[in-house]
């Protein structure tokens, strides 16, 4: 990745684990193991957002997809490809999926630091829909075209932002 800050971002440089973070040391007491793997684990979210809600959770503790090494990358994406198959095959008619990276909130219960990917089984009566994405119309906006211009501005210039 070019113009990236090397002390921030680079596998060499993400600690392998960090005290007191619950997704370095998984509590078995606590948590349900789907799948053990090289690089990473799968385990059932709890609290969750859905039934069946899963974490793919990389072992090392990083927190940006940045900080993977090209193995552990290689292995979560195709982890997310088959438990998303799986889920829409098996489980739901849909699935969100998510990765949250937002250090401006402190880490909690709900909030972890260490990268971990959602994935939501989704239907059209669950609680999610009845509860909050049926307002989601409400929140998709049109972009003006000042908006426009600054997102083409700063997206096609890919990898300087870090700097
Ligand atoms: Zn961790």
């Amino acid at each position: 990745m070019k113009n990236v800050r090397p002390s921030a971002l680079s596998p060499e440089t993400a600690p392998d684990f960090v005290a007191g973070c619950p997704f370095c040391i998984i509590d078995q007491d606590r948590t349900t193991i789907i799948g053990d793997y090289p690089w990473s684990r799968a385990i059932l979210s709890n609290p969750r957002l859905a039934p069946g809600h899963l974490l793919l959770i990389p072992k090392r503790h990083v927190e940006l997809l940045s900080q993977l090494d090209e193995k552990e990358l290689q292995e979560l994406v195709s982890l997310i490809i088959s438990y998303q198959q799986k889920i829409v095959c098996g489980l739901t008619p849909g699935c969100d999926l998510r990765q949250n990276y937002h250090p401006f909130e402190p880490q909690g219960e709900v909030k972890v630091d260490h990268l971990h990917v959602h994935l939501i089984p989704r239907s059209l009566d669950d609680k999610l829909y009845t509860d909050a994405q049926m307002y989601e119309e409400d929140l998709f906006q049109t972009v003006p075209a000042q908006e426009k211009e600054r997102f083409i501005n700063f997206y096609r210039r890919l990898g300087s932002e870090c700097v």
